[in-house]
Order: structure tokens, then C-alpha cells, then sequence
């Protein structure tokens, strides 16, 4: 199963990319996640990426489409994989077409998590992830049974420094920008399900297995 989760900034992709994996036992490709590695590798891709996500800009179309079309033609994603925050724009959704066509394969469900941007803000400024195995909390939403610390591994909890508030309002703005005219993009294709991201964590999990045709 090949799956693709869309949706804005806080919308809970990660949180749901996260059970889904788990439950489907699929690589979790997040591009946010894979540009956050190689800067804390100090990699060049890391340094081009740090400029333009510390401003709360994309990073240009060749560098991110260049790591996952990489990413996908890995072993481990032969057999399905859940893309998360990619693609970002019409260019990246037409790169993808192409490297699906390539490797034979095709995205059997787009997923769009659906929440007002009204309550993205206070979901990013409250977002706490483990230094160690990447788990997301939220303050006051998902809170960790210690505060500052991960409930599954005791690792150190941070904040993003594109969760701050000055540069949550460029992400958003980005978002409604370049992202969401995608969602007309993939409506054409007849696989875009839209979930609503309002309700409790369980909630939209649930509503996502049933999009995917799974309830259990
Ligand atoms: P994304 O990957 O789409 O940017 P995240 O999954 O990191 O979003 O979620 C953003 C923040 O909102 C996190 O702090 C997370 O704990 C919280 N969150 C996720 N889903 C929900 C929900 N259904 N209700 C309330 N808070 C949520
Ligand atoms: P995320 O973790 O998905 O919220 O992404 C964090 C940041 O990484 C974004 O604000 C962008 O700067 C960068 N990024 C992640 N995915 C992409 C993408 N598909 N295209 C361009 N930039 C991206």
C-alpha cells in the first residue's frame, strides 16, 4: 500500500503517520523529518535545507525531489511505504508521477487530514518531539506523563525552532500558497480522501483505517 498523507502544518500527519506505520508496518517517509537528520549531521543537504526551513520556506524542488526519489527506490520500500509532507508542490506531485511510473508502482490513497487554520497555531507553538526516537507530544493535547520528557524512551523533549511563532505564520502562508492547490491535483485522481483532523487522536486514527478500508 502506498499511501500519501497531505494537509497543513499541525494538521497531525506526523502523529497518524506514526500508528499507521506501526499498524501497516510501512517506512514512514517524511521529508521534514529526513532534512532534520541531515542537519543534525551537519551534511551539506542539512545546511541548504536549515535556511530556508528556519525562515519557514520550502526547500527548493531539485534538493527535496532529488532525496526521495533516492529514498524511494530503497528496498525496504518495495512492498508500500507512507509519504508525509511530500509532495509540497504541483512540480514535486508531477516528479512523484514520474518516479511512480519509473518504478512501476502507483499511490493508491491520498489522505488529506482536513484542519481549520485557526487552530494550527496553537497545535505548532505547543508541538514538543524526543531528541531520541522522534515522538511527537503536544503541551497541553498530548502531554507527556513527565513534562519535558519522552513517555515511551525518557529522551529530552524540544521544541522545533519553526514551531516559534514567528515563522508558524510563513509556514501557514506557505501552505495555503503552494500545498493546498495540490489537493486540486489530486482530486482528478479519484484517491483523495479527506479526513477530519479536528477530533481526538483515536478519533482520526480510526477514520483514517476505515478510509483504508480497515476499521479493526
Ligand atoms: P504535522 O506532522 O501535520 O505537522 P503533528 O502530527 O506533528 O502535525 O501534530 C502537530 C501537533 O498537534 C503535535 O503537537 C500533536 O501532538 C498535536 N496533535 C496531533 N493530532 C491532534 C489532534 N487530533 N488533536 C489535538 N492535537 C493534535
Ligand atoms: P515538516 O516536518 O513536514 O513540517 O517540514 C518542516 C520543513 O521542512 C518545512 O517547513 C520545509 O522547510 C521543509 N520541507 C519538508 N518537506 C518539504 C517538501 N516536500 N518540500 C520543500 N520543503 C520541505
Amino acid at each position: 500500500m502506498n499511501i500519501l498523507f497531505m494537509g497543513p502544518p499541525g494538521a497531525g500527519k506526523g502523529t497518524q503517520a506514526e500508528r499507521i506505520v506501526n499498524k501497516y508496518n510501512l517506512p514512514h517517509i517524511s521529508t521534514g523529518d529526513m532534512f532534520r537528520a541531515a542537519i543534525a549531521n551537519q551534511t551539506e543537504l542539512g545546511m541548504t535545507a536549515k535556511k530556508f526551513m528556519d525562515e519557514g520556506h520550502l526547500v527548493p524542488d531539485d534538493v527535496t525531489i532529488g532525496i526521495v526519489r533516492e529514498r524511494l527506490s530503497e528496498a525496504d520500500c518495495q512492498h508500500g511505504f507512507l509519504l508525509d509532507g511530500f509532495p509540497r508542490t504541483v512540480e514535486q506531485a508531477k516528479a512523484l508521477d514520474e518516479i511512480m511510473i519509473n518504478l512501476s508502482k502507483k499511490i493508491d490513497y491520498v489522505i488529506n487530514i482536513e484542519v481549520d487554520l485557526s487552530v494550527l497555531e496553537t497545535r505548532l507553538t505547543g508541538r514538543r518531539i524526543c531528541k531520541t526516537c522522534g515522538a511527537t507530544y503536544h503541551v497541553m493535547f498530548n502531554p507527556p506523563e513527565q513534562a519535558d520528557v519522552c513517555t515511551k524512551c525518557q529522551g529530552e523533549l524540544y521544541q522545533r525552532k519553526d514551531d516559534h511563532a514567528e515563522t508558524v505564520a510563513s509556514r501557514l502562508a506557505v501552505y495555503t500558497n503552494q500545498t493546498k492547490p495540490l489537493l486540486a491535483y489530486y482530486e482528478v485522481t479519484g484517491n483523495l480522501v479527506h479526513i477530519n483532523g479536528l477530533g481526538e487522536i483515536d478519533d482520526v486514527f480510526a477514520a483514517i483505517q476505515k478510509a483504508l478500508g480497515s476499521n479493526s
